[in-house]
């Protein structure tokens, strides 16, 4: 194996010294059927805290059909977080777990070293899809632990004045989501009420961005594109407002300080990782079977191929 052909990418904290207001593109990927916004990797292929890839699917209601349908595929030294906005997806996996997201719920899928699971809407369904998928990159003291899955129906709310927030990852002040992550982190899903302002605490050791999910957001008073807004380190706070109403992801973690190499579905250090683990995929080693699901498997990309993360998995 010639690992200097791997085409995998290598990411790196942005790491600001300081405040910054930069704005990232989000562009859109065809997954099957479903259209997706791709937030992360931003240009350069960087990371906001231990945060590495994050993607948007919906809204959007239909009427027949799954529109989530992600045969099985393999995950390693990462955690996916799937949040929603709207309606739900079943999630299954090699250890046998299955459970389905909902709105104001979190699943969080550790894959350390080496996962397989599916992700699919289920069968008996609202006809409605809207939610994030993000991965965290998990650092070097963990990234090789046995998988794990855990889920909250209910993560925790903070009420204060202008917002209604939900924290889906991370503790900041007395709220603490109930999944486990390996890193300082913070994922908060910001309800911004009409016509009024909030100002959300933030830790200065943090670097964070923000992604609007609907609505007309301002922050700073300044009006936000859909597009994932790099705020640096060494905030405080942050003040947002809106006029109609508005929902906002705001993400964050003290700057990762290991330089991560992200192909297709895996998170490593080393080229030689990422074609152990590919051929292990390949070879039906290692990452187990999803047995409920009834079609085929993915199969792995060319190793030289130029291979994006797996959208919306
Ligand atoms: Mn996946």
């Amino acid at each position: 194996m010639n690992d200097g052909k791997i085409a995998a990418k290598t990411c790196t904290a942005l790491g600001a010294a300081g405040h910054t207001l930069e704005s990232y593109p989000v562009h859109e990927v065809n997954l099957g059927s479903l259209r997706v916004s791709r937030a992360l990797p931003v240009r350069g292929w960087r990371l906001i805290g231990p945060w590495c890839f994050l993607d948007r699917f919906g809204p959007l209601t239909f009427h027949d059909g799954t529109p989530m349908d992600v045969a099985p595929h393999p995950h390693i030294g990462l955690q996916t977080v799937t949040w929603l906005l709207d309606g739900e997806i079943v999630h299954d996996d090699s250890l046998g777990c299955e459970a389905i997201a909902r709105p104001g719920g979190v699943n969080v899928m550790t894959a350390g070293k080496g996962i397989a699971h599916t992700e699919q809407t289920p069968a008996k369904n609202s006809g409605r899809l809207n939610g994030v998928q993000l991965w965290v990159a998990l650092p070097e003291a963990h990234r090789h632990m046995d998988p794990a899955f855990e889920s909250s129906v209910q993560v925790p709310a903070i009420e204060q004045p202008g917002a209604f927030i939900r924290v889906f990852a991370g503790s900041p002040g007395k709220a603490a989501s109930p999944c486990r992550h390996y890193s300082e982190i913070l994922g908060m899903d910001l309800r911004i009420h009409a016509r009024e302002e909030t100002e959300v605490n933030l830790n200065p050791r943090f670097e964070h961005a923000v992604l609007v999910l609907e609505g007309d957001c301002l922050m700073e008073g300044q009006s936000l594109e859909p597009a994932l807004y790099y705020l640096g380190t060494h905030r405080s706070s942050v003040c947002f407002g809106s006029r109609e109403g508005s929902r906002g992801l705001l993400i964050g973690g003290p700057p990762f300080p290991e330089a991560i190499l992200m192909w297709w579905n895996f998170v490593a250090r080393l080229p030689e990782e990422i074609s152990r683990a590919r051929g292990d995929w390949e070879s039906h080693l290692r990452f187990g079977d999803v047995p409920s699901y009834p079609g085929q498997r993915l199969s792995a990309p060319s190793l030289i191929r130029f291979a994006r993360p797996n959208p919306a998995s």
